[in-house]
């Protein structure tokens, strides 16, 4: 009586098994794909920091990626505006190049979280900026990696991330030493630009690399001495972002650019205008809220 009983009920509970199992393969079919895509998504933020650059990175990993920090006074800003948005440790640090508007609060950023891998390009300034970034740099003991085209960043599986400048060994513009980068996630792409000019876009365009993107972040402000014709009609972009101070004193953007992009048909969002602007894709979608 007792293995019979015995039997009955492991055979009960063998088939209560299967139908778990059964509904939970049902579900996982049903539900699981449509969440795992509403979640996998990557933010980047074009922080208003007036007439300078600080981007934010958010990738579906949860890793994350600041380019540049804005001015020494958006220090502050940058580091309240990262830890709003949950952020203790920054994976991929850039310093595009050691011009203030770039990395004015890097050094802020450095002190106030956990840094993985910082990249600039391998060029010296002899601004108290520059010495403020490296002593922080030094005081966390932390290394440079040198910021070169072929770079690949590490924003964790789905997303693509690699420096396409500076290629050069040697500049005579500053600017022209920009980190340049381009991110692919799904069937959507971002290209930014830091302050690179037509030398350097030249250079990029001469190595054949697929530039098509489709969001740019116009190099320099929108001066006139980026964004090339050739360039623009190879990145092709949907959108262009251009981060800048309200009447700044150097006239950016630039109307012959402002000009060139509208001609495209090329929707322009502003940090002077717009304020900190934030685009989240898919992979498929991009998606502009601010
Ligand atoms: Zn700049």
């Amino acid at each position: 009586m007792a293995k019979n009983f015995l039997k009955r009920f492991a055979a009960l509970m063998a088939a209560l098994s299967m139908l778990l199992l059964a509904g939970c393969n049902v579900e996982n079919i049903g539900e699981e794909p449509n969440e795992r895509k509403e979640k996998a998504a990557i933010s980047v933020h074009f922080l208003d920091v007036g007439q300078a650059d600080s981007i934010l990175v958010k990738a579906p990993s949860g890793k994350n990626m600041l380019i540049d920090a804005g001015n020494n006074n958006d220090g502050e800003k940058v580091v309240s505006y990262l830890k709003s948005q949950g952020i203790s440790k920054i994976d991929v640090l850039v310093g595009t190049h050691p011009h203030e508007d770039h990395i004015g609060g890097l050094d802020n950023v450095i002190k106030n979280f956990d840094i993985v891998n910082i990249y600039m390009p391998r060029v010296t300034s002899s601004t108290k900026t520059y010495k403020d970034v490296i002593e922080a740099v030094k005081a966390k003991n932390l290394s440079i990696n040198t910021a070169k085209y072929g770079v690949k960043l590490d924003l964790g599986d789905g997303i693509d991330a690699t420096m396409l400048a500076p290629i050069g060994q040697s500049y005579e513009n500053l600017n022209d030493y920009s980190a340049v980068i381009k991110i692919r996630y799904g069937n959507t792409s971002f290209l930014f630009m830091g302050d690179a000019e037509k030398t350097s876009e030249n250079e990029i365009l001469n190595k054949g690399i697929d530039l098509k993107a489709d969001v740019l972040k116009v190099g320099h402000h929108g001066s006139d001495t980026s964004t090339g014709t050739s360039f623009l009609d190879a990145v092709n972009p949907r959108y262009a972002v251009i981060s800048v101070g309200a009447n700044n004193v150097y006239g950016h953007p630039n109307k012959s650019t402002i000009d060139k992009l509208n001609k495209k048909g090329i929707s322009i969002l502003r940090t002077d205008k717009d304020g900190t602007i934030v685009l989240t894709s898919d992979g498929q979608n991009i998606n502009v809220s601010n």
